[in-house]
């Protein structure tokens, strides 16, 4: 499956809270297998204010997959797949500020990447490429995500943040908590990387709206988090992520100015030429353009 099939052009990853997008017209189902493996779950691909739009529920409609065994690279490729340029990924995080308050909006900007052993590039074997990451998010796609985030009035929305990536399942301890503020991380949630680096790999847009459900264990004379937490914060507040979701779908999409498309270009250290026919067929569609 390397032909781009151009089915949608924004893509949307829900996360906990948001397994599905009520309101998109003349739906298909994609059900996907890629050289990576198999998605999350079932592609659901329909209109949005004339915008074709690719919905995939991050853990799988069941919430079904956990951090550590998402099938990021699957979800990626099948986005790419179907002709996915921008893709606004949703994600719970717990705050590790008193100013980013659960209910809120975080669009973040930055991100550390603390997960251990997930697979984190396409680029393993057969193609070594190493790409600049120094922002992680697009920032042309961010500032667009922030204008949509900002018209929803009643929610507080927070442009700019750390984003720390655990490794998870299990939600941090005191100790690890008070670390991860005095390093300076904002928020912290579980799924962010590889997320971003493999959309990157890509050549996809990807800007995050990460909804703060709690604040995490740091703070006196607050329960630490729980799963029914950060469930409950999300089923409160997901209305506001698809009301900025709806606005963005509204806004004129620009030329992609940033950048991101052609991120691959001058990062392969490979000899394109040694390249197997199995991996050059493997890695088609991300780095077909530049293995000439
Ligand atoms: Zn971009």
């Amino acid at each position: 499956m390397a032909t781009n099939s151009v089915e949608a052009e924004i893509g949307i990853i829900g996360g906990s809270g948001l397994y599905d997008f009520p309101g998109l017209g003349n739906v298909s189902e994609f059900r996907l297998s890629t050289p990576f493996g198999n998605p999350s779950d079932v592609v659901t691909v329909g209109d949005l204010n004339g915008r074709r739009v690719a919905f995939l529920a991050r853990h799988g409609r069941h919430h079904q997959h956990s951090p550590s065994s998402l099938p990021v690279a699957a979800n990626i490729y099948a986005l790419k797949y179907l002709g996915v340029r921008e893709v606004i990924s949703v994600s719970a995080v717990g705050s590790l500020r008193e100013h980013l308050r659960p209910g809120e909006l975080v669009v973040p900007d930055q991100l550390v990447d603390f997960t251990r052993g997930r697979r984190s590039t396409f680029f393993d074997r057969g193609l070594v490429a190493h790409l600049p990451f120094a922002e992680p998010f697009c920032p042309r796609l961010r500032e667009q995500v922030l204008a949509s985030v900002g018209s929803v009035t009643d929610v507080t929305s927070h442009d700019s943040g750390t984003y720390l990536c655990i490794e998870g399942p299990q939600f941090s301890t005191r100790a690890e908590a008070g670390v991860n503020r005095a390093l300076g991380m904002d928020v912290i949630g579980m799924t962010a990387a590889p997320e971003a680096k493999l959309a990157r790999e890509a050549g996809l847009c990807l800007a995050t709206i990460a909804l703060v459900t709690d604040y995490d264990c740091w703070r006196e004379n607050e329960e630490p988090v729980t799963a029914a937490m950060v469930a409950e914060v999300m089923r409160r507040n997901v209305a506001a992520v698809r009301k900025a979701i709806l606005h963005f779908t509204r806004s004129p999409r620009g030329e992609r100015t940033c950048g991101c498309q052609d991120a691959l270009a001058h990062a392969i250290m490979s000899n394109a030429a040694s390249m197997s026919d199995g991996d050059r067929d493997r890695l088609d569609l991300l780095a077909g353009p530049y293995l000439s």
